[in-house]
């Protein structure tokens, strides 16, 4: 086991964008991958293997050393934190921006903003660099539906092209930070396995740096 790499990958979105830029530095999946409900999978590589979870759990999976790398947004390393992990590559996938976003032309209706947000350290980080008292309040999804609900004043989320927030009468507002995917690999791993892991991420790197 100690000489396998384990390759954490993010399901949904960024999966799909992770596979053609694995295929480009020589890595490919079993033939049953995403056929059944497995989740770690075999590659033509001998020694790697992937498996596939929720993005948010990613940064965990490698922090700990459950898996020696991991393909992760952004949005997520900075809720997460970076201790444990390096982050040695941007893969220039799955961009889009962290941003504050509320109702078209409302002000701001309470002396202490709330904001609804799953970036809830994220978003803490941010108000508070801004000098801006703010009461963060944890949601899972469907953060456009809080301000409707008078449940926030404000939202911190992804915003790509806008129009989930202009469909639901929202307006971005401060961009946060942009996103792109990054690599990420365990401390230890990368000390352990130096020897193979070297020539992973410089297939990777240059799998990148050709497509830009
Ligand atoms: P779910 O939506 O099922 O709750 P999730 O939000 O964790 O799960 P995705 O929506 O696939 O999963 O998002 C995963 C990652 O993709 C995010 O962390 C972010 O880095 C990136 N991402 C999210 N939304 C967009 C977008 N609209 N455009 C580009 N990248 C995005
Ligand atoms: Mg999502």
């Amino acid at each position: 086991m100690s000489n396998q790499l384990i390759l954490a990958l993010s399901k949904g979105r960024i999966l799909e964008e992770t596979l053609p830029l694995l295929a480009d530095a020589g890595i490919t999946p079993a033939d049953d991958f995403g056929k059944s409900r497995k989740l770690l999978f075999d590659t033509n590589l001998p020694d790697v293997k992937l498996v596939v979870i929720r993005a948010v759990d990613v940064p965990t999976y490698v922090q700990l050393g459950a898996a020696d790398l991991g393909v992760a947004g952004k949005d997520v390393l900075l809720e997460h934190g970076a201790e444990g992990l390096y982050e040695p590559l941007d893969l220039g996938i799955s961009r889009c921006r962290l941003m504050t976003a509320g109702i078209v032309d409302a002000q701001p209706a309470r002396a202490k903003r709330r904001v609804a947000t799953k970036f809830v350290n994220v978003a803490r980080r941010y108000y508070a660099e801004q000098g801006i008292q703010a009461e963060v309040i944890k949601l899972y999804g469907a953060m456009e539906l809080a301000p409707l609900m008078n449940l926030a004043d404000e939202i911190v989320d992804i915003v790509d092209t806008g129009n989930t927030l202009r469909a639901n009468g929202m307006e971005p507002r401060e961009l946060i930070e942009n996103i792109s995917t990054r690599l990420v690999v365990n401390k230890a791993s990368m000390t352990m396995k130096h020897e193979r892991l070297k020539p992973l991420i410089e297939r990777l790197r240059h799998a990148v740096s050709v497509r830009t």
